[in-house]
């Protein structure tokens, strides 16, 4: 196994990028201690918004940083993880010309962002297990590939990828492959970040959405070698995390306890609903979960949809999505939810 892959960054970014200018800020041209700032037109009225946030978030980054074991040079923040998928898209594939690749069923996301960037969708299927296929995937790989977007556990099945076919792809690839990680909290698998230092091509991909329930905060993280996150700096806005989305990060963040909490919790309901969701009768399957869902195999996904619905129950239905026939998608809730909605698919199958 080789242990270190060695990419030229500047090879794989789009040329444009690589050679333009980007935007410099008032308060990237002036970062030193001052007490009178007439640099950036701001209003000069005390208010707890009258003046620009810091353009690279530099205090939430250590938290993190401390938290999460990496540099915060190797730290990029967006609004919400989806504008880290969309600036990867836009910085690394030339419209028109390059392409990324996903594994189905898999987030919906990746394929927004390239429709709108004119970049095209290379897709091979998991296996019948939810698995990477990884002969499949290099057939597919070609000069055009830029970027091959894995998604563990993946999002709508539940489950991990296997660890040494996703290692098989980072060291076969020479561009970029990013892991989306947004339910790692949920599993007890180790992250892909302790292997940072050993892939160049490797980006993660996690969030404050899921496990540390800031969903509505809209902060997505994206860790990466130190090249690859001054390019993704050099495409995004200038402010892209505003200040009171900052602020409450950093609240948070000191706060890790209460989202370990809220995790065991969730993974505690998980398995009950897992062992719940087997007694019922229209349920065909329960497919296993590292995540804070359950994807279920029902008799008939859109009858059943549609008869929670009415009850006001809303799962969603991944029924016309590839391999996943007649699949429900469960967010695990509270305890109560859970009690309500296995009820209401215990009535539903008699
Ligand atoms: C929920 C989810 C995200 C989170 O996106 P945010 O923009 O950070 O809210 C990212 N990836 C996957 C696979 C998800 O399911």
């Amino acid at each position: 196994m080789k242990t270190k892959t060695t990419i030229d960054i500047n090879k794989l970014v789009r040329k444009n990028i690589l050679t333009m200018k980007p935007y410099s800020s008032a308060r990237d041209e002036f970062k030193g201690d001052a007490e009178i700032f007439l640099d950036a037109n701001e209003n000069p009225y005390p208010s707890p918004f009258n003046r620009y946030p810091d353009p690279l978030q530099w205090e939430v980054k250590k938290k993190l940083s401390k938290i999460k074991g990496i540099q915060p040079e190797q730290i990029f923040l967006g609004n919400g993880s989806d504008e880290a998928i969309d600036v990867l898209i836009r910085a690394f594939c030339e419209p028109n010309r390059e392409a990324i690749l996903i594994t189905e069923p898999t987030y919906g996301m990746y394929a927004v962002c390239a429709d709108v960037n004119a970049v095209a969708i290379q897709k091979i299927l998991l296996t019948p297990e939810y698995d990477l296929d990884v002969d499949a995937l290099f057939n597919q790989v070609n000069d055009q590939t830029k970027i091959i977007f894995l998604c563990s556990p993946n999002n709508p099945t539940a489950n991990l990828l296997n660890r040494d076919k996703i290692i098989s792809v980072l060291e076969r690839f020479n561009g970029l492959v990013v892991i989306d990680e947004a339910y790692i909290d949920f599993t007890s698998s180790e992250s892909f970040t302790h292997d940072l230092p050993a892939f160049e091509n490797l980006v993660i991909l996690q969030t404050f959405s899921k496990a540390w329930g800031l969903a509505g905060l809209r902060l997505g993280m994206c860790f990466a070698s130190p090249a690859i996150i001054a390019i993704l700096n050099k495409v995004k806005y200038p402010y892209n995390i505003n200040l009171a989305t900052q602020a409450h990060a950093l609240e948070a963040l000191d706060n890790e306890q209460k989202k370990n909490s809220m995790v065991t919790e969730i993974v505690r309901e998980r398995d009950f609903m897992m062992r719940e969701l087997q007694t019922v009768k229209m349920v065909q399957k329960v497919y296993p979960s590292d995540a804070n869902f359950i994807l279920i195999k029902v008799d008939d996904a859109n009858g059943t949809y549609k008869k929670l619905t009415d009850q006001k129950i809303i799962v969603r239905n991944r029924s016309s999505v590839a391999l996943c026939l007649n699949c429900l998608r469960i967010t695990v809730g509270t305890p109560e939810e859970n009690k309500e909605l296995i009820k209401a698919l215990k009535e539903l199958s008699k």
